[in-house]
């Protein structure tokens, strides 16, 4: 079982506990009022297990077992309503109504607010930040409908590389372009798609990662001074996505090692990668080489270079 679904799992028994000392925190407070509720519900305890018994034990008179249960769970209920209760206080609420937070749906198959979960925990285990970008809330009305310098206006050509984004993200398992490249200068929205790919394959069921260079090229330079740092994880993860590529702090016999180690085994195994950046082809080749330019920069690349005239929407 992946770690998303564990922590699923996780999810599902804190509900439970939850929900447990809620009532339980009721039940105090309502026994406070009402001593007399105490004695009803211990009764009422007994006698539901007597009608568990009642199959093997055929001295339990089964039939009148339940209807003692049917008066007691009235009579509670009467006490609760009559001192301010909710009639039904007492007996733990589902979050779910469907599932009764079991993740299983009355079909046998698996509950809707079990794959909602099973999100979230993927979401959380991506490195996504917190208010990532997603195809659902991209918005091409912030970038500018003047055209300047450019042949297309900013608001143009962001929305044609989003819905190109999103083929990627679509396609990227199977067939597709495995790597896409995100080019531009700071502010012109490449971060945003970039992290729309990775929450795409997540609500797909895919597992996909999203790290900054600063993070990734820090673990690398960790790894190198013998600290144990997980580096498979980079290699083995189905789509990664590499945001600020370029800002990192370079290090000799480091950055440019490992980082060709990590595309080529990515590459090797057909795994999907994402880069953005604000270098050009040029800065590019000059700051990491020829041997990842080329891995890079391949026909599997999808490239995508955002004119330099956009200006930075984040100055606006
Ligand atoms: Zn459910």
């Amino acid at each position: 079982m992946s770690a998303a679904h564990e922590n699923v799992k996780v999810r599902y028994q804190q509900i439970a506990y939850r929900k447990a000392q809620q009532v339980e925190e009721t039940r105090q407070n309502a026994y406070a009022k009402v001593p007399e509720l105490a004695g009803l519900e211990t009764e009422l305890l007994q006698v539901n297990l007597d009608i568990l018994q009642s199959g093997i034990n055929k001295r339990l008179d089964r039939t009148a077992l339940k209807t003692r249960r049917d008066a007691l769970t009235k009579e509670i209920a009467a006490k609760l309503t009559q001192n301010g209760f909710a009639a039904d206080a007492l007996i733990p609420k589902a979050v779910c109504a469907i599932c009764g937070d079991t993740g299983v749906a009355p079909n046998g198959g698996r509950c809707a607010c079990y794959d909602r979960y099973l999100l979230e925990a993927r979401i959380k285990d991506s490195g996504l930040p917190e208010y990532s970008g997603s195809f659902e809330t991209f918005d091409a009305g912030v970038f500018s409908d003047e055209k300047g310098k450019e042949k297309v206006s900013q608001r143009q050509y962001m929305q044609t590389l989003k819905e190109r984004c999103e083929k990627y993200a679509a396609a990227a398992f199977e067939d597709g372009e495995k790597n896409l490249i995100l080019m531009g200068s700071a502010g012109t929205g490449k971060s945003f798609l970039a992290q729309a790919v990775v929450t795409r394959a997540l609500q797909n069921g895919q597992i996909a990662m999203y790290t900054t260079a600063g993070r990734l090229f820090k673990d690398f330079y960790n790894h190198r001074l013998g600290e144990n740092v997980d580096l498979e994880r980079y290699e083995d993860v189905p789509l990664l996505a590499i945001d600020d590529l370029g800002t990192e702090i370079m290090t000799k016999n480091v950055t440019v090692e490992y980082f060709y180690n990590l595309i080529s085994a990515r590459e090797t195994m057909g795994k999907a990668t994402v880069i953005a950046t604000n270098l050009t082809p040029e800065d590019f080749v000059s700051r990491y080489g020829d041997r990842i330019y080329s891995r890079l920069f391949s026909k599997i690349s999808a490239k995508y270079l955002i004119p330099a005239g956009y200006p930075d929407i984040r100055k606006n």
